[in-house]
């Protein structure tokens, strides 16, 4: 979808939902009341999500669509969600606000948007340097993470369930070439969460902006240099028209996962049947996004080096030197904060374990393999 399309579709969107809004109010009822009620099993439930990505990106944002599709289907049509992208009911870094406040009932999000809230928040997505996409997935769902961090969620009032993620992430759009860590020094740069942290230490100047708020800053010189994703979702929102230099890896973000919210008060409304549903359309969604990234990205990054984009690797001094300042902003923290360190060292145990797996098959295995 060309940017100008995304942005009118995304305007006409959301002056649709401002009429339906104000017709069924916040809690989105089709009886008027707060959508659910005690003992919703019985009757239907029709819930309203806001995600913090916009809707041209058929693999992030359509993780939610499929949260919706699966939640009808099982249900018979009994429960439906209805998915908003960022921006229509609230602005896309403002989900986790959302549901706290019960605006919504459910949220699509990446945590370490919110480490202003919370540091630890940055351990439900990703950390610099951090776990893999499988890793993650592994310590959070089995390795005890979700566990450290479902107090955390809860001081927010928010149920947290896994959404996928994206593998990888490629280390973003540049418009000079970085040969050393010098080469940061006041570099203007969109990238949130600890990766912005470890950027900032490094010298640049560090911007949070929404997805659909990074192209124009680029475009006119307010930024020099943006992450976001990876080759297929880049692609769409159109860096490689205003950034040459793409460089990888993305250091900051080894394996994201994002994150379904619920309002725990919402929670309890529902119908153990209904409770069984939401959770069985999150691993639905999880599966659908990292397969479809896996299956998109490697044409879209042909098509990128077929175009005027120049791949380039970080080089290892900017790798250690980001390396180094990650694992000092971690102690920092941890230092401080009694409730972060809970969750870090049995973290960093799980990942010298993990590591010293994946060093082993995987990593022989691509390195032959993939070269
Ligand atoms: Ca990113």
């Amino acid at each position: 979808m060309k940017r100008r399309d995304f942005l009118k579709q995304t305007a006409l969107g959301a002056a649709a939902v401002g009429a339906a809004a104000g017709c069924s109010g916040p809690g989105g009822g089709p009886d008027g009341k707060a959508s659910g009620g005690p003992k919703a099993g019985g009757r239907r439930v029709i819930w309203r999500l806001a995600s913090s990505f916009p809707r041209g990106l058929d693999t992030i944002y359509g993780g939610a669509e499929v949260l919706a599709k699966e939640v009808e289907a099982m249900s018979g049509g009994r429960f439906k969600i209805r998915p908003y992208p960022a921006g229509e009911i609230v602005p896309g870094l403002q989900v986790l606000d959302a549901v706290q406040q019960g605006t919504v009932q459910v949220g699509h999000t990446a945590s370490y948007y919110y480490t202003g809230k919370n540091p630890a928040l940055a351990f439900d997505t990703s950390l610099p340097f951090g776990l893999s996409a499988r890793q993650q997935v592994a310590w959070m769902e089995q390795g005890g993470g979700a566990e450290l961090l479902d107090p955390i969620f809860a001081d927010f009032g928010i149920k947290r369930f896994l959404a996928g993620g994206t593998g990888a992430q490629m280390g973003g759009w540049f418009n000079r070439e970085i040969t050393s860590p010098e080469d940061l020094q006041g570099l203007k740069m969109r990238i949130p969460g600890l990766g912005g942290d470890v950027m900032s230490r490094l010298g640049a100047t560090v911007q949070v902006l929404a997805g659909g708020d990074i192209y124009p800053a680029l475009e006119r010189g307010a930024i020099d240099a943006t992450e976001w994703i990876g080759p297929y979702d880049d692609e769409k929102l159109g860096f490689h028209k205003i950034a040459k230099y793409y460089y990888y890896p993305g250091w900051w973000e080894p394996g994201p996962t994002l994150s379904f919210y619920v309002g725990r008060k919402q929670w309890e409304t529902l119908s153990p049947e209904f409770q069984a549903i939401f959770s069985a359309a999150t691993a639905v969604a999880t599966r659908f996004m990292q397969s479809r990234y896996d299956a998109l990205n490697p044409a879209a990054l042909v098509r990128l080096k077929q175009g005027k984009t120049e791949l380039r690797a970080f080089p290892d001094s900017v790798m250690a030197a980001a390396r180094e300042k990650a694992e000092a902003l971690f102690e920092e923290q941890a230092a401080k904060d009694a409730a972060y360190r809970k969750i870090l060292e049995p973290w960093k145990k799980f990942r010298e374990e993990s590591f010293g797996w994946f060093a082993t098959a995987e990593k022989a295995y691509a390195a032959f393999a993939f070269r």
